[in-house]
């Protein structure tokens, strides 16, 4: 939407060719449906959110940066406002200002929408891009072709990685794709007791083959299958393609403002306050409830054990279990649950400055499609509108 209404803005005669049955499904459940359109950080730090070819996104974000976002949407009438961390979202709160925004403003420039229209083919003349063939056997002859089609995640909206075969037989490489920003699957079954159990301000770091890889601090959730929540998605953002290589174990401290020392101290103060009582009543003041039970399995303590008969080394070990409770990964969550998609079509083969193609003229990409992917935060969206807005432009020209 964003490249056809860049498009069109430029003179271009635009047709944006959508397959399902209304434009932005995904856009609407962006930001809990309240779209986090972009971030309102300085555009030089835009690019520390990036995870995946931040470089190759200069021309396209300093050429419409979160200012130029803003001020397209306001000009439209949808009044914004800035939360925490710089998230901007419409003051309404509901994502659907946005997406009536893009469609009025496409209307406004005669833009021809054309819903339930699956592209199945690019078509070429002379080594450059000259069309589509839609599924219906339809051709829309073309100077230029813009894909647009996102990536793999919440296949449901429709973004079901067509763009990456029309990009393929283009003579494009793709990089491999995986879920990002998505949950962890945890193998150990215990875990799984825990879901909803939602913790803030602990630690997780992940190891591979004993190899320290990365810490995490913040809030962190778990799921039916694993685990989730702000520092787990942004675990998945720089780690999911680790697990090519083999597992991962995330070491879970609970208490991350105490030193193994401390937490034992702590932990000692407890159990003279508890000491008449059994272990599995003693754990209250240091753990959430639906946390206790597991602990009390992985101490191997018994938890009808008098706190005052714990050993010395047996609570050494309970101290050390909660600076470090073990999670063995395989896999991460799948991609109906990732809210982006790392990997695809390789930035390599693209002109950054205007996202043509550099295997074929006239052909341009834009937004999740091609191998970008940021944290979350209103940065993937950003990426969407700026390179859509490069790439509508560039295409523009080709008229
Ligand atoms: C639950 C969720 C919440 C999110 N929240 C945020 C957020 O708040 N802020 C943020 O910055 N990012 C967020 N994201 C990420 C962001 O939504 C995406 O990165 C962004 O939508 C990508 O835009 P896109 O235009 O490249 O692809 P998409 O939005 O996926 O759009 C691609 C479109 O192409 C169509 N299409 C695909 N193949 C064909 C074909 N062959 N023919 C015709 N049409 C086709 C699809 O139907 C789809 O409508 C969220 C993602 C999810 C899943």
């Amino acid at each position: 939407m964003a490249a056809a209404i860049s498009a069109a803005r430029c003179g271009a005669k635009a047709v944006l060719l959508e397959q399902n049955e209304k434009t932005g499904k995904k856009l609407f459940i962006t930001g809990k449906g309240r779209c986090n359109l972009v971030n309102d950080c300085d555009t030089a730090d835009f690019f520390d959110s990036v995870v995946s070819n931040p470089r190759f996104l200069y021309s396209a974000v300093y050429g419409y940066d979160h200012d130029a976002v803003k001020s397209f949407f306001e000009s439209c009438g949808v009044p914004l406002k800035t939360e925490r961390g710089g998230r901007a979202f419409p003051r309404s709160d509901h994502s659907s200002d946005i997406l009536r925004a893009l469609d009025e403003e496409m209307e406004r420039l005669g833009v021809s929408v054309r819903l339930h229209s699956r592209v199945k083919e690019v078509l070429y003349q002379d080594g450059q891009a000259a069309g589509v063939l839609l599924s219906d056997g339809e051709k829309i002859p073309a100077d230029a072709v813009i894909i647009a089609t996102g990536g793999l995640s919440y296949p449901s909206t429709g973004s079901t990685g067509d763009g990456y075969r029309l990009a393929r037989e283009a003579g494009h490489s793709i990089v491999p794709c995986v879920p990002s920003l998505v949950p962890f699957a945890v193998e150990e079954e215990e875990y799984h007791g825990l879901m909803g159990l939602s913790l803030r301000n602990v630690e997780l770091t992940f190891y591979q083959g004993g190899k320290k890889l990365d810490s995490f601090f913040g809030e962190m959730l778990f799921t039916h299958y694993g685990i989730s929540g702000p520092i787990v998605l942004t675990a998945s953002a720089r780690l999911a393609r680790r697990l090519e290589k083999g597992p991962m174990v995330a070491r879970l401290d609970l208490k991350p403002a105490l030193s193994e020392k401390q937490l034992d101290q702590r932990i000692c103060r407890d159990f003279e306050k508890y000491a008449n009582r059994d272990f599995a009543n003693s754990l209250s003041d240091l753990l959430p409830a639906k946390m206790i039970p597991l602990a009390i399995e992985k101490s191997g303590i018994s938890p009808h054990e008098k706190v005052h008969d714990i050993t010395k080394e047996q609570r050494k070990k309970l101290t050390a279990l909660l600076k470090g409770l073990p999670m063995t990964m395989k896999r991460t969550g799948p991609y109906t649950e990732a809210v982006v998609t790392k990997g695809g079509v390789s930035t390599k083969e693209i002109d950054s400055s205007t996202m043509e193609s550099k295997k074929k003229k006239g052909l341009y990409f834009a937004g999740e499609v091609i191998d970008v992917d940021a944290y979350t935060g209103g940065y993937n969206l950003q990426i969407a509108w700026s390179t859509g807005h490069l790439a509508g432009e560039s295409a523009a020209m080709e008229g």
